[in-house]
């Protein structure tokens, strides 16, 4: 028996880095997966095979996580799809870095409706099955840029600290129907979105971490397997760090 044996997950942003190394874990674990992208489908593609090969149920789903109509037909494509839905991981998450002198309407827009209001988006059509469930896991992958700040970056520390609000009062809501949500803050982590940071950035965060390395996607996943299971059933409205030891 596997962790995730017949549990349906769906996962937001997993073509690509942290978002595909859940949906990996996830279908290593037996459980279905659905996810989504955006824009990488030749990425989302492979991803899907690379899951279907493993013996589960696999789907890609092209849809805007920031846009409220997208997450409903998503959620109702799932359940029609898969028959059930027992863990979202609101995963899919984007960078517009600048000074707060420089920073435009749009990048504070952008960043707040992709990082949060997608949070909302999902969560708020995902809770409908699972109450009728009386069972279920929401997992919000914030960053530990919401616990700390970072100059350059107050769009998105604002809507990865606005992640953390969310999942408590999700927690204090929906206890009594058994559903879960739980907020993953990863650190510093291999994948594009830290590529685009550059050398002199990296190696202050660098020295920064206890455990002097980068994070990997999988480490971040392996967390998200734990919270989606049946092991952490006693877990809920907790934010949880993966981070090298960088965060209080
Ligand atoms: P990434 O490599 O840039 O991948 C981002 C994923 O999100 C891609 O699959 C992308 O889809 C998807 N996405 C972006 N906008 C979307 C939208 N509007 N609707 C649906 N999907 C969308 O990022 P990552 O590093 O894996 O980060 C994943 C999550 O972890 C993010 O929430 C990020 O803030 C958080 N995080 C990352 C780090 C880190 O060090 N990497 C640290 C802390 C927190 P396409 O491929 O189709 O574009």
């Amino acid at each position: 028996m596997k962790l995730l044996d017949n549990k349906v997950a769906l996962i937001t942003g997993g073509s690509r880095g942290i978002g595909a190394a859940i949906a990996l874990k996830f279908a290593q674990e037996g459980a279905h997966v659905a996810f989504t992208y955006m824009s990488s489908e030749d990425k989302a593609k492979a991803v899907e095979a690379e899951l279907q090969a493993l013996g589960i149920k696999a789907k890609a789903y092209r849809s805007d996580a920031s846009s409220y109509q997208d997450a409903e037909a998503l959620i109702e494509s799932v359940l029609a799809d898969f028959g059930q839905l027992d863990a979202v991981v609101n995963n899919a998450g984007i960078t517009r870095d600048t000074l707060m002198l420089r920073m435009t309407e749009e990048q504070w827009d952008e960043v707040m409706t992709t990082n949060l209001k997608s949070v909302f988006n999902l969560t708020k059509h995902a809770l409908r099955p699972m109450m009728k469930k009386r069972a279920g896991s929401i997992i919000n992958i914030s960053s530990i840029i919401g616990l700390m700040g970072n100059a350059g970056q107050a769009n998105y520390a604002a809507s990865k600290a606005g992640t953390f609000g969310f999942t408590k009062s999700i927690a204090k809501e929906m206890g009594s129907r058994n559903i879960r949500c739980n907020a993953v803050a990863p650190g510093f982590i291999e994948t594009d979105m830290t590529h685009e940071l550059d050398e002199k950035t990296k190696e202050a965060y660098l020295s920064g971490i206890p455990l002097k390395r980068l994070g990997k996607a999988e480490e971040v996943a392996d967390l998200c397997v734990f919270l989606a299971s049946d092991r952490s059933t006693y877990i809920s409205g907790q934010v949880i760090s993966v981070c090298g030891g960088l965060s209080d």
